[in-house]
């Protein structure tokens, strides 16, 4: 197969975990005779330094022509007081909603080997199997009207969700379709008993599931999903919610894991007419700065963004299957990290990246 993808790095310890994923797609590519052809964009803090502008032009024309786009992660301190409109995240947004992926997988799995490195007893987090699914391109992050307005000595923030029907329906049928090949178990998460906004889409997700006579559907209000999540993970296995409530229980999903190091995320749109899923693929971490440039980050969240590209985007289930086995043979065999809090010396970046590559 010829494997067409566009690498942006971005900023922080995101060029250091791309370059190990990258290192592990080109060992797998050669592994099962795919050719590759990998293009390098710019896209956060780099790119605005760079073009003065988070998402270049170029980037965009880049994005479209490639067949998945692998991320790293944006953000510079530099910017962490400029406005919204001038900070490397914009890029990152731009480029979710250029691409239209609207449905954003979070695996979160609690691999037997790492149970210690969770600050939750290990009879709580054992056995979670769960997969966040977040709608990516609508709600509070992206509606309007928004902004700061000032009126004498008063200042007024404003914010937007908004929802329309479509956008529920197409999400829901993602995680209803996840479900099928899981446990068959959809937990929506809203915030009904506030918001107009929850309340169209306990509905919506309600309409859908009728679609999916297989799968048990259960509603759960955000605050209580908080608390669950921690008491009970093993009771989720499709947690489907949207854009802002996904954002933040995912990173609670980090201290299941043990780290946020560790999360691969999918970022799916519509169907191409090969049948392929337009992807975008990134760990859920951020751009670190305060481990940045010392080889010290975890890669295999980005590593395991190209297993989740391997199966998505291209439909190579073996290859991908390979990237999760390699992930779990590392892990078991100690050379991990100092985040996974190893018994002994922790592992960099790069010795992570090339026990994987022996791995595969
Ligand atoms: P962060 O995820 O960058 O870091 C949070 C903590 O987790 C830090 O202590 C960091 O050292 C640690 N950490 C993160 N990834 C790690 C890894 N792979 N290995 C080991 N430790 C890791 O979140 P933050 O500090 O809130 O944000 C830093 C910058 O990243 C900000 O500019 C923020 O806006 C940006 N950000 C970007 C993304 C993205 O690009 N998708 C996501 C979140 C935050």
């Amino acid at each position: 197969m010829h494997l067409n993808l566009l690498v942006l790095p971005g900023d922080g310890i995101g060029t250091e975990v791309t370059r190990q994923a990258v290192a592990v797609l080109r060992h797998v590519a050669a592994k099962w005779n795919h050719s590759l052809r990998i293009t390098e964009g710019l896209l956060g803090g780099v790119a605005i330094h760079k073009t003065g502008t988070p998402l270049p032009p170029e980037t965009e024309r880049l994005a479209a022509d490639a067949d998945a786009t692998l991320m790293g992660a944006v953000g510079l301190p530099e910017f962490d007081n400029v406005a919204p409109e001038k900070r490397p995240e914009k890029g990152l947004l731009g480029i979710r909603k250029l691409l239209g992926v609207y449905a954003n997988l979070r695996p979160v799995r609690a691999y037997a080997s790492q149970l210690d490195s969770s600050p939750l007893k290990n009879h709580l987090v054992e056995g979670t199997d769960m997969i966040i699914v977040r709608e990516l391109t609508g709600g509070i992050y992206y509606g309007t009207p928004r902004g700061i307005t000032e009126n004498g000595a008063e200042v007024r923030a404003v914010n937007t969700m908004t929802y329309t029907r479509s956008e529920i329906e197409r999400v829901a049928r993602m995680a209803f379709s996840l479900a099928g090949s899981r446990r068959k178990k959809v937990t929506s998460v809203d915030k009904s008993n506030v918001l107009e906004n929850s309340q169209l889409w306990r509905r919506v997700v309600t309409e859908v599931a009728r679609e999916f006579p297989d799968i048990e559907l259960d509603h759960i209000l955000v605050d209580n999903c908080a608390m669950q999540l921690i008491l009970n993970p093993r009771r989720f296995d499709v947690v489907l919610t949207e854009n802002m409530f996904g954002d933040i229980l995912s990173d609670e999903g980090a201290v299941l894991a043990g780290s946020i190091g560790m999360l691969p995320s999918a970022s799916i749109g519509p169907k191409r007419p090969s049948g392929a899923w337009v992807g975008l693929y990134e760990p859920v971490h951020g751009s670190a700065p305060d481990i940045a440039g010392q080889n010290k980050a975890n890669p295999l969240g980005a590593i395991g963004s190209v297993g989740a590209m391997l199966e998505y985007s291209f439909g190579l289930k073996k290859e991908a299957s390979a990237v999760d086995a390699a992930i779990e043979a590392v892990l078991r065999s100690g050379r991990v990290t100092a985040d996974l809090r190893p018994p002994g010396a922790p592992a960099t970046t790069e010795e992570v990246g090339e026990a994987i590559c022996a791995a595969v």
